[in-house]
């Protein structure tokens, strides 16, 4: 706070907050109609403003030691890296006719970069939100969300999907969001027993044909639909799939199986989440991950090794179950652990990847947490 005062010279005049996020399980269905089941982790990105003259946002973020200005009166050119999520941000308000006021902002995020919490929803949305106290217009969550996500793509050139940007907007402590992409309708999933805790492991490994296969894998996803006469494998089942079996090519029958289970094991974790059945949360993350490296084969092998030392301490040890996260080929792992046993089970993780691999992982434990607030605005 202190920080944030002083670097904009003066007490802000609105802050506002958005969260990173992490998928628990509903991996790689979402541009299959499917379900995903994401949370807001403990981390955020946060925005204090002021107004001031001309029509210009002048924004810098603490977190890289740099400014952006943008003219408030015309639709904003493209910028360097990370200036194109709030570039982008900014040019969707403007298209839905939102006057901005002049503005100086300063960026803070505890949401680290490139490690699975997706804090590009996180500096999307806190943007978003920004512009909803500064006008005060507060636009509907689902439209928010897909403002963000458009930023992404256009903006940003990345290509992702929805779950990142609207967990950030909708998330709500102590809760999981069963988002449904067909319908971008959600439930909120209670998951508020305090004796657990959901553990994000990243490899810190990156590799660079993930964008070439992911966008193979969503071929192949069509392909199998196509082959049962199917929109999407949401209406697919298994039992349709093997009669199709024939009319498809070998990968393209395996990336459905993937898919089709995926999307049951997703609502079905839910169900298991929602009743405190953590043993059965556990092994439906684990048949995920399984999934995810036989079926869909985007994992990799520290991946694989984080699983299967997270398997190794089992649930005596208070891990329930752990899985990929994300598009794979790197990135994180996410585990889903007793609290009282959190320490412990870092520790070991930390320690036997290390030993396994010769790389130092990245953790960080959460609870579930709030979506984007408004923490401050003129009464
Ligand atoms: P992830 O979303 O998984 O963290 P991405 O590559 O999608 O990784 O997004 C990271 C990018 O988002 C950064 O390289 C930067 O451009 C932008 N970004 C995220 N947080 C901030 C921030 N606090 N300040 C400036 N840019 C940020
Ligand atoms: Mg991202």
């Amino acid at each position: 706070m202190e920080r944030l005062t002083a670097a904009l010279g003066r007490e802000p005049v609105w802050i506002v907050s958005a969260p990173g996020r992490v998928n628990l399980i509903g991996e790689h269905v979402d541009y299959c109609d499917g379900f995903v089941l994401p949370m807001a982790v403990e981390r955020r990105c946060v925005i204090a403003a002021v107004p001031a003259t001309g029509d210009v946002g002048r924004i810098r973020t603490l977190t890289l030691n740099e400014t952006t200005e943008i003219e408030l009166a015309s639709k904003p050119a493209a910028g360097r890296g990370w200036e194109n999520y709030v570039r982008g941000v900014i040019s969707g308000f403007q298209e839905r006719g939102a006057r901005l006021p002049g503005f100086d902002a300063v960026i803070f995020s505890d949401v680290p970069l490139g490690c699975g919490l997706s804090s590009s929803a996180s500096i999307e949305v806190a943007i978003a939100t920004l512009i909803e106290a500064m006008t005060g217009t507060i636009i509907d969550p689902l439209e928010k969300a897909e403002l963000c996500q458009r930023a992404e793509h256009e903006y940003a050139g990345v290509p992702c999907g929805l779950m990142d940007q609207y967990a950030s907007v909708m998330a709500r402590r102590n809760h999981l969001l069963l988002l449904d992409c067909r319908t971008k309708q959600s439930r909120q999933v209670p998951f508020a027993d305090p004796g657990l805790l959901v553990l994000i492991i990243n490899t810190n490994v990156k590799r660079k044909l993930v964008d070439g296969e992911y966008a193979k894998r969503r071929a192949q996803c069509e392909s199998a639909a196509k082959a049962m006469g199917l929109a999407s494998l949401r209406d697919a089942t298994l039992e349709i799939l093997e009669g199709a079996r024939g009319a498809m090519d070998e990968s393209s029958f395996r990336r459905g199986r993937h898919a089709i289970t995926e999307i049951s094991r997703t609502s079905a974790a839910a169900d298991a989440i929602a009743a405190g059945d953590w043993a059965g949360t556990g092994r439906l993350m684990y048949a995920s991950h399984d999934s995810l490296r036989d079926d869909f084969e985007v994992s990799c092998a520290e991946l694989d090794v984080v699983v299967d030392i997270a398997g190794r301490i089992g649930e005596a040890g208070g891990v329930y179950g752990c899985r990929m996260t994300g598009a794979g080929f790197g990135g994180a792992a996410v585990a889903l652990v007793r609290a009282s046993a959190g320490r412990t089970v870092e520790e070991t993780i930390r320690r036997s990847y290390r030993e396994q691999t010769g790389l130092e992982p990245y953790l960080f434990a959460s609870r579930p947490a709030h979506g984007a607030m408004i923490l401050r605005r003129p009464d």
